[in-house]
């Protein structure tokens, strides 16, 4: 019945997708996926990602619709992530922003060279629904050849003309198909035909942080501490790429199989190498105060502002609500001026993190080399991981040939 339910649901994805090959591996309907990630699947999961990274690779040296020859650059970044050893090709070239830059660079000068046909939709079983956004939906698939499990997000190219949204999910591929953290969604590549995009996303197996939230009500410190350490890796790894994400919350972010912290939704981040940027986006709870109030820098702001937001988002953790809920007048107000309080239940350690991100003045806000630092942090996280290291050291000493 569920399985009938679901191939009607996919009726509408149409068979004739632009990106199919001449040779035309035909979409078949879909089936329902069996598709509990469990640990013992890792191993071949891991295996098929490799695969699925190499079709990656070539959808993005090639990028999908304009790009056909891969540069030295793209060439060796392909060698890089698939054996993890390989040396760049020139002497001093960067892995930072610049990259970022480079390969659009790259697009442009190959613009209207014969588009190869890498990824199409007949290449993936379709699964469950795994949730519905504002511009479309998440399935889970599969990709055929590889049996890699992923996401795969459909978004109807109507409706983001209509939402104004399009420069948004273009600036989402750009950014987060560059982006390789363990605590950052991946986007494996994307295709379209003419009324969808494709994206093809890591598959989150634990879903929505904001749902656990929900859920539990409000996290216990052990928990907050080490996801707030988790964001604070990827933030750092974002910012060394000259990258802000300017809306962290709880809705964008997903949770891994092993519940690690992925985060995800880039549609509003943005690649500025100068650090400084001046537009309004976000969600009001979590803005920080200069990009509500014109300051002395005419509202331009920096990458400070996804650490004020992390200030929220540990808040959140912590008590369960956001420190500036109320009518948007009153949060506007309560931003401008840092009025929050801190319940007495929030230890003290916690409480001085809170107070150290939420910081009116962006420049005397907390870096996050210090919130890694931070003896809340190190209580629950660095410890442990110091623990476990010096663990695996000793047993290994046990077993190594010195
Ligand atoms: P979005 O359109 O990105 O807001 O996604 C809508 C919903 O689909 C989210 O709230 C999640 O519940 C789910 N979802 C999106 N991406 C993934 C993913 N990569 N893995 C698992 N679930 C996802």
């Amino acid at each position: 019945m569920a399985t009938r339910v679901l191939e009607s649901r996919f009726e509408h994805l149409s068979v004739n997708d632009e990106n199919e090959p001449a040779d035309g591996a035909k979409y078949q309907k879909s089936k329902m996926i069996t598709t509990t990630v469990s640990s013992s699947t890792q191993l071949s999961q891991n295996a098929s990602r490799a695969n699925l990274l190499k079709i990656a690779l070539q959808n993005q040296n090639t990028t999908s619709t304009i790009v056909s020859v891969p540069s030295r650059t793209s060439q060796w970044r392909a060698s890089r992530t698939l054996n993890g050893s390989g040396s760049p090709p020139m002497k001093g070239h960067s892995v930072g922003g610049a990259e970022i830059e480079e390969v659009a660079h790259e697009r442009k000068s190959m613009y209207e060279q014969p588009a190869p046909k890498v990824f199409h939709l007949g290449m993936f079983e379709i699964g469950r629904p795994l949730g519905k956004g504002k511009f479309g939906r998440v399935y889970l698939a599969k990709e055929r050849s590889s049996g890699y499990v992923c996401a795969l997000k459909v978004l109807h190219k109507n409706e983001l003309k209509h939402g104004d949204a399009e420069k948004q999910v273009r600036r989402e591929i750009e950014i987060q198909s560059n982006l390789r953290h363990p605590n950052i969604l991946r986007l494996f590549g994307h295709f379209h035909d003419s009324k969808r995009i494709f994206l093809i996303l890591e598959f989150a197996g634990k879903g929505e942080l904001y749902k656990h939230l929900r859920r539990e009500n409000r996290f216990p410190e052990w928990k907050s501490a080490q996801y707030v350490a988790q964001m604070a890796a990827a933030l750092k790894y974002c910012h060394k790429k000259h990258i802000m994400h300017r809306d962290i919350k709880p809705e964008n972010i997903l949770l891994g199989i092993h519940g690690e912290i992925k985060l995800s939704d880039f549609g509003w981040s943005v690649h500025a190498p100068s650090n400084r940027r001046n537009t309004l986006c976000g969600t009001l709870d979590y803005l920080p105060p200069e990009m509500l109030k014109p300051g002395r820098d005419k509202n331009t702001y920096t990458n400070k502002v996804d650490l004020w937001s992390l200030g929220v988002l540990t808040y959140e953790f912590l008590v369960g609500e956001a420190p500036f809920e109320d009518t948007p007048v009153m949060t506007q107000r309560k931003i401008e001026r840092g009025e929050m309080t801190v319940p007495s239940f929030v230890s003290p350690e916690a409480r001085d993190l809170i107070k150290k991100l939420l910081v009116i003045d962006p420049e005397k806000r907390i870096s996050l080399d210090e919130v890694q630092e931070h003896p809340w942090i190190i209580k629950y996280c660095v410890k442990g991981e110091r623990a476990a290291q010096r663990e695996s050291k000793s047993t290994g000493s046990r077993y190594s040939d010195e």
